[in-house]
């Protein structure tokens, strides 16, 4: 964990403002533009003066036997979902992904063995939910067809966190429910177009809590590519129907030729990628 020690100490309130800032400035790019400031044409390999340059960045493949084993999860090594049902949630299409908000009284406690700051508690609140395809971390070097990041922050040390759950197509085509209540009321169009729906998802049941998982310290997967974030990749994916995921790529500009809004792999290095399990 001292790599844990070093992130925390060269990050701060500032990775907050930083974050603030790309999104305010993407949205008055696009407003002048109808474009990105970014774009995933040529896999992130022009994001260049864009990203910081680290050794700790995201994603990447999470391998088992890579993996150092942490523990059996119990009441101390879970992390705790507080999720609780969402209303009148708010779908931003942007173009590269869909995105939708967390509402106000959602969070995710860690282990304090992974998280455990001197000013505050090891709590974090969801921010915001958005998805990847293909999936941007791979499991054993192979990739899912879509990847959910569930974005938390914590406000008191500018510490986040980032929980990733990968999606398969199900044997009998089932599509997922919850899947169901973002792609089917998210507005069409781009340039962050903003929907209030008036359903209620019910957040405690979509996230398999139960789970294995991995983590390990990497950064943002899209500009700034921020590092510090604290990445938690789920062992067990979800289920989806193929036609989903074609509905996700209709909605965003996946389905335009582009070749997904997945980052590239980035090197592991001397980075410890702990496996969490039961
Ligand atoms: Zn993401």
């Amino acid at each position: 964990m001292a790599s844990s020690g070093r992130l925390s100490a060269t990050i701060g309130l500032g990775l907050l403002a930083v974050l603030l800032t790309a999104s305010c400035s993407f949205q008055k790019a696009n407003a002048q533009a109808s474009k990105p400031s970014f774009n995933y044409t040529q896999g992130g390999a022009d994001w260049g003066s864009l990203c910081v340059n680290g050794s700790f960045q995201s994603p990447i493949n999470v391998r088992t036997a890579r993996a150092t084993v942490n523990g059996t999860i119990g009441p101390d090594s879970s992390f705790v979902l507080q999720y609780e049902r969402l209303s009148n949630y708010t779908i931003v299409n942007k173009g590269q992904t869909i995105e939708f908000e967390g509402g106000e009284n959602n969070n995710l406690t860690l282990p304090t063995a992974i998280y455990k700051p001197t000013n505050g508690t090891s709590k974090l609140h969801l921010l915001q939910s958005h998805f990847h395809e293909p999936s941007e971390h791979l499991r054993e070097g192979v990739a899912y067809p879509l990847e959910q990041h569930f974005v938390h922050n914590d406000a008191a040390t500018g510490r986040f966190a980032v929980l990733a759950v990968f999606y398969k197509i199900d044997d009998e085509e089932v599509p997922n429910p919850f899947l169901s209540q973002i792609l089917n009321y998210a507005p069409g169009g781009y340039n962050n177009k903003t929907v209030v729906t008036n359903q209620t998802i019910d957040l405690p049941a979509w996230i398999p809590i139960n789970s294995n998982y991995f983590h390990y310290n990497g950064s943002l997967t899209t500009p700034p590519c921020t590092e510090g974030i604290m990445w938690f990749v789920l062992d067990t994916p979800l289920t989806m129907s193929s036609a989903q995921l074609t509905q996700y790529q209709r909605l965003t500009f996946l389905g335009g030729g582009d070749r997904g809004d997945n980052r590239p792999l980035q090197r592991v290095g001397t980075r410890e990628l702990q496996h969490w399990i039961k």
